[in-house]
């Protein structure tokens, strides 16, 4: 097992406790230049009464307060690739990588257009090819295992 499908494995273990805890299953979590995990992110959607409580956008307010706003220089995983918003959220940070697990083309497959999650078709990549800034990223990677946890979610 290489250390990136160990560390998306975990941000899918975090997408699995958001939807134990009421929420939808995303889940995502930053790492330092070391490669060290330094935040963990849930969706809090449903349980903050919240529509932009996604995790990636979770992950990079909680992180930035604690770490004075800068993020270069940290690495996002996440369950799923983050939609534009959370792309927008994630570009505004100075994150320099992004890895993903399930494409948004096969999270649109499983969702449609489901009234909680009508999923945004704009990939992660195009929203930060529009940007000033290169944000490198990775994936899909494992997206049997990552879409484990949307299994019977979205009827
Ligand atoms: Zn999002």
């Amino acid at each position: 097992m290489t250390a990136t499908e160990e560390l998306l494995r975990r941000a899918i273990a975090i997408a699995t406790s958001a939807r134990g805890h009421g929420n939808h299953p995303f889940g995502a979590l930053l790492t330092d230049a070391a490669g060290a995990i330094a935040f963990e992110a849930e969706n809090t959607v449903v349980t903050e009464h919240d529509p932009t409580g996604h995790a990636e956008t979770n992950l990079v307010r909680n992180a930035a307060r604690a770490l004075g706003g800068d993020l270069s220089g940290y690495t996002l995983y996440t369950s799923t690739e983050p939609c534009a918003m959370c792309s927008g959220a994630i570009y505004w940070s100075g994150i320099s990588r992004v890895v993903f697990a399930l494409s948004e083309a096969q999270l649109y497959a499983r969702t449609g257009a489901h009234p909680e999650n009508p999923t945004l078709q704009l990939p992660s990549r195009e929203v930060f090819a529009h940007g000033q800034r290169e944000i490198r990223v990775e994936g899909p990677f494992i997206e049997d295992e990552a879409a484990a946890p949307h299994k019977g979610f979205w009827g």
